[in-house]
């Protein structure tokens, strides 16, 4: 009996230095993941921050063209320097929004109580100065205190309030409601519009980058907006869906833990 208990006590002590062992190999091997991932996003930063010079010296040069020698070109000439200033503000979108969705990696997250109203307003005032006038945004339902970090809770209502502005079909003025609703411990905010519509097939994949439901002839985008509403909630530990169907709108909502002051401005 006591040479049986030996043998199991040894053979516990084995067993408990394999995974000592392999606990300290697993931690070693995510720091190193860690460390590539940051070295990845780094990369992503940089090379979308170089590209921004020479982008914005094609468009310019092509506006100075347009402006200086615009009457010498005959159409195919106007229709080709056309075609370069459309791809140069396209691709400075595309490299702006990767930049976004790197930092919403990067950036602080400073969780602390923010007032749904102010933050709304700020999203609001943020969206008609981008110029995106066109139809109304109703926040009369917006209301209560939720913890997150200020400006990625903005930048993230901003690019669901664009959206719902945007996805409308052609001739339909865009109404959009955003609303909270108190759930126990977690605020949600929904932003609801009139628009086409997702189907569900669809719900999981437009919030992976690049991924677009239509061409960009028909509604503007880069297809990375979305990719950092999902990566701001989620630093933020909180949580998001949609309820939507062809033709029938979108509901998008965002939930977080509700906050303790009454109204943190
Ligand atoms: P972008 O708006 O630049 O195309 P997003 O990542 O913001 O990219 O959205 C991804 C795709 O999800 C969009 O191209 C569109 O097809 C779909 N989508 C997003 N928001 C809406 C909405 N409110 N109504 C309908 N479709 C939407």
């Amino acid at each position: 009996m006591e040479l049986l208990d030996a043998r199991l006590a040894t053979l516990r002590r084995e067993s408990d230095k394999e995974i000592r062992r392999l606990n300290l190999a697993l931690e070693a091997r995510a720091r190193e993941l860690e460390a590539a991932l940051r070295e990845l996003e780094f990369f992503t930063y940089t090379v979308a921050h170089d590209l921004r010079s020479p982008l914005r010296a094609l468009g310019g040069f092509s506006e100075l063209i347009r402006a200086e020698y615009g009457q010498v070109l005959d159409d195919t000439g106007q229709g080709y320097l056309s075609r370069i200033s459309e791809a140069a503000r396209r691709m400075d979108a595309l490299v702006a929004d990767l930049l976004a969705y790197s930092r919403a990696a990067r950036e602080e997250i400073i969780l602390e109580d923010v007032d749904v109203g102010w933050a709304i307003d700020e999203a609001v005032t943020q969206v008609s100065a981008g110029g995106e006038t066109r139809g109304s945004i109703e926040t009369d339902g917006a209301r209560g205190v939720l913890r997150a970090h200020r400006p990625m809770l903005i930048q993230v209502v901003v690019n669901l309030l664009s959206n719902a502005l945007k996805f409308v079909p052609p001739g339909v003025l865009p109404r959009v409601r955003v609303r909270s609703e108190e759930r126990g411990p977690t605020l949600r905010l929904w932003v609801e519009d009139n628009g086409i519509g997702i189907h569900p097939d669809h719900h999981r994949k437009i919030f992976d980058v690049f991924q677009r439901l239509h061409r960009s002839e028909a509604y503007r985008g880069t297809g990375i907006g979305l990719a950092i509403v999902k990566r701001g909630v989620e630093r933020m530990g909180g949580t998001l869906g949609l309820e939507s169907a062809p033709g029938e709108g979108s509901r998008f909502w965002i939930e977080f833990p509700r906050g303790v002051t009454k109204a943190a401005v």
